[in-house]
Formats: structure tokens, C-alpha cells, sequence
């Protein structure tokens, strides 16, 4: 699949387009997984704007010092500072052939700056690929985690990585706990902050008319096939 994903596109569109893929989904859709599974399937680098802004807060550099009070607080980075930090990644030379996009565009304002910048390169996004899994199960899929409280912090799922003994690690014996926020309360309050944005972009792509929605709630090598079926075919269109 790998090659033949590349080998799909002429080579010289490669050269001259970026070949850019917006993952979306909400907190427990699997975005991230299958994110990562497409970039290595279709060897396009993984891009994701939580991953940068953790980076630079660990690296202490300025835009750590100025992205810190939102990604600590779980809350939305401004948009603009959020774009130069896309931009910059987007200048290095690996995302030349494209990139596979996790966790940005978040705003439907992103998507439109998103939709700006390629433009200066005669691009758009291939395809927007929307994860989609009911509230019901995001709240039993997030609800079922639980963290190990030895210092290593080892994480389960009830549902989909389950402990081989009930309430205990496997790896070192301690009690797996729920963390408070993973509560169904307090996971119904987050998803309802944070699925609104999500949706407005997932309507800008609609709009667009690249939105392709795949169902979630089937086994994650099935999720995989389909997102890389609906990829290939945006590939070759691009
Ligand atoms: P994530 O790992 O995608 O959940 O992102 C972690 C945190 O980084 C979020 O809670 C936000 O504070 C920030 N963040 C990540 N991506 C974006 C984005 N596209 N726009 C604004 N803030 C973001």
C-alpha cells in the first residue's frame, strides 16, 4: 500500500504540490492512532500542533514561554500564533511532499488560514478524514482509562486494553486509579466544550467539499483500511 500510495501520484505533482491530510475526530475517536498509522502508510510526516506546543514547552524556548498558560489549562492557543507555528513547520523540508495533519486545523478560522497558505502553493487539502464515533461511546471509550498509580503511571482501558487481573498493572503490581477528569460528568463537560469547534470544521470541509467521514466504532485495523481506501483515491485526484 505504501508504495503503491506513492507511486499513485505523478511525480512531478509530488515535487510541485504538497499532498496535505486533515485527520478529525474527537477525544477518543482514535484520530491520533490513525493519524499516525496514515503518515507511515503513505510516508508523509505526522504533523500535530500538541505535539509542537508540548516540544516547546519542554525545549523552554519563547514560543514555550508564550503557549504555556493555554496548553497547560487545556485551552485553545490563539489562532495566529497557532498558524506561525504551522507555517514554520510546514517551511521545513520534510513537509515538502505534504504531511498528514493531527489536531489542526481546531477552529474553523485555522481552516481557512490553513486553506490561504496552501493556495500560495497552487494546493488544498486532499481530503479532510473525519473520524466519527457516537458521544455515548466516546464517553464509555475515555470513561474505561486507567492510570496505574505506581511512578511509572502505566495507562489501561477497560474496553480496549484491559488489565490481565481487574485493578491492577500488569507490569508492577500497583492499583490503577481513574483520574478525576476521566470521570463520565466531567468528560460529558469537556466533550461539549470541545466537539462545538470540531464540528464548525468539520462544516468548513463539507463546504469545501473534501470531507470524507468514516465510522469509528469498528476495530482500529478496519478504521485504517478505510482511511487509507478514501486517501488513496484523494491522492490521486490531487
Ligand atoms: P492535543 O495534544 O492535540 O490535545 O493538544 C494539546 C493542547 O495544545 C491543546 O489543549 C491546546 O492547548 C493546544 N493545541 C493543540 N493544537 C491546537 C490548535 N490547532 N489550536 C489551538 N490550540 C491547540
Amino acid at each position: 500500500m505504501t508504495q503503491a500510495t506513492r507511486l499513485d501520484r505523478p511525480s512531478e505533482t509530488v515535487a510541485e504540490r504538497p499532498l496535505v491530510f486533515v485527520t478529525l475526530g474527537a477525544p477518543g475517536a482514535g484520530k491520533g492512532t490513525q493519524a499516525l498509522r496514515l503518515a507511515k502508510e503513505l510516508g508523509l510526516p505526522h504533523i500535530s500542533t500538541g505535539d509542537l506546543f508540548r516540544a516547546s514547552l519542554r525545549d523552554g524556548s519563547a514560543l514555550g514561554d508564550e503557549v504555556r498558560k493555554y496548553v497547560e489549562k487545556g485551552i485553545l492557543v490563539p489562532d495566529l500564533l497557532t498558524m506561525r507555528v504551522v507555517e514554520e513547520r510546514f517551511a521545513q523540508p520534510d513537509a515538502i511532499a505534504g504531511a498528514v495533519l493531527d489536531g489542526f486545523p481546531r477552529t474553523r478560522p485555522q481552516a481557512e488560514a490553513l486553506d490561504v497558505l496552501l493556495a500560495r502553493q497552487d494546493a488544498h487539502v486532499a481530503a479532510a478524514l473525519y473520524i466519527e464515533v457516537d458521544t455515548p461511546e466516546l464517553v464509555q471509550r475515555l470513561a474505561g482509562r486507567r492510570v496505574c498509580s505506581g511512578t511509572q503511571q502505566h495507562v489501561y482501558n477497560l474496553a480496549t486494553r484491559p488489565p490481565r487481573a481487574a485493578g491492577v498493572c500488569d507490569l508492577d503490581g500497583s492499583a490503577l486509579e481513574q483520574r478525576p477528569d476521566d470521570r463520565p460528568a466531567t468528560i460529558s463537560a469537556r466533550l461539549a466544550r470541545q466537539l462545538p469547534p470540531m464540528y464548525e470544521v468539520v462544516d468548513h470541509y463539507t463546504e469545501t467539499g473534501v470531507l470524507h467521514a468514516v465510522r469509528g466504532d469498528r476495530p482500529m485495523d478496519e478504521v485504517t483500511a478505510d482511511l487509507l481506501r478514501v486517501a488513496d483515491r484523494a491522492a490521486k485526484r490531487a
